[in-house]
């Protein structure tokens, strides 16, 4: 079932959930593979399966894909390195330039697939250079940051994103930590914490943000089945615990036609809806 593998906890069976740990492994699955409905799965942060589930192949990068390691300022991951564990391990170092990313879940793939942050940086800012399997041609290839575009929460990567480099700064162990907490606190007082949830559902318009306009429209505590907006931060939709995709979809719709009537403002998801 796919809605073990999200933080949402929302999604039925995929036909094939394949882990894939190394790039020979992935190279020799593209090659193989009966279908072309093939859906690459992080840290399962951001995603809304749905509860029929997925008519195709999901495919989580394991293994290899999973290993970082430093030279001096420089931080080499696998896609699949998970983003807290690199914030804490360059903070050990005192390595500084992933602070703000404190408290974002998820893997170095998700993040930059979707350029990850806060109004104190995104995932790009460090990114050096990163590696894209394309599987149509069977070829990995390196692309340097600025062959990128990168803008609010979308990259123009396009393939399997392996691995990356980040040019981190030697900084001093005190104010990394102060950054790192800052970032959590923010975190702790605005959203909502223990909660099953894929992060903001909206991306915030230009000026704007998702979650005011969702406030102002009175759909705080709104439910749909087992679904609910959150009382702490509107641009949140939390799983009560038996919520179905369907319950989640007619809530965004309510808060996307509602924002747009009231305001007149078109909110486009930040989350990957995926059937
Ligand atoms: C409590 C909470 C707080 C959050 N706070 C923030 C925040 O402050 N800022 C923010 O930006 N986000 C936030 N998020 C959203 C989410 O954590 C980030 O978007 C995260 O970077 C997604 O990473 P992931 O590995 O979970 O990706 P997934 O959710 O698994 O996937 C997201 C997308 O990335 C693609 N993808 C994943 N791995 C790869 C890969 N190797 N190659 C190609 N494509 C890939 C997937 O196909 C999918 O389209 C939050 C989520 C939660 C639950």
């Amino acid at each position: 079932m796919l809605s073990k593998h999200v933080s949402f906890k929302i999604g039925g069976p995929a036909d094939y959930l394949v882990e894939i740990p190394a790039k020979e492994a992935l190279k020799e699955f593209f090659r193989q593979i009966q279908t072309d409905k093939v859906f690459v799965l992080g840290g399962g942060t951001n995603i809304l399966f749905d509860s029929g589930g997925f008519r195709g192949a999901v495919i989580k990068l394991t293994g290899c894909f999973e290993e970082f390691s430093f030279d001096g300022e420089t931080l080499t991951c696998g896609s699949a390195a998970l983003l807290p564990l690199l914030v804490s391990e360059s903070a050990k170092r005192n390595l500084s330039g992933l602070e703000f990313c404190a408290g974002i879940p998820g893997t170095v793939g998700g993040a930059l697939f979707g350029n990850a942050g806060t109004p104190q940086g995104n995932i790009s800012d460090a990114l050096q250079s990163c590696e894209v399997f394309n599987a149509v041609s069977g070829e990995f290839e390196i692309l340097n940051q600025a062959e990128i575009e990168f803008e609010y929460r979308r990259s123009s990567i396009k393939g399997i994103i392996c691995g990356a480099v980040f040019s981190l700064k030697s900084g001093r162990e005190n104010d990394i930590l102060n950054l790192i907490s800052a970032a959590l606190d923010r975190r702790k007082h605005s959203q909502p914490s223990g909660v099953l949830s894929a992060g903001c559902i909206f991306k915030n318009p230009p000026h704007l943000s998702a979650g005011k306009l969702i406030d102002e429209c009175g759909l705080k505590g709104r439910k749909i089945g087992g679904a609910q907006i959150s009382q702490k931060h509107a641009n949140f939709i939390i799983n009560c615990g038996n919520a179905q995709s369907a319950d989640v979809l007619e809530l965004i719709e309510i808060a996307r036609a509602e924002a747009e009537k009231q305001f007149g403002v078109k909110l486009e998801t930040e989350i990957r809806i995926i059937k």
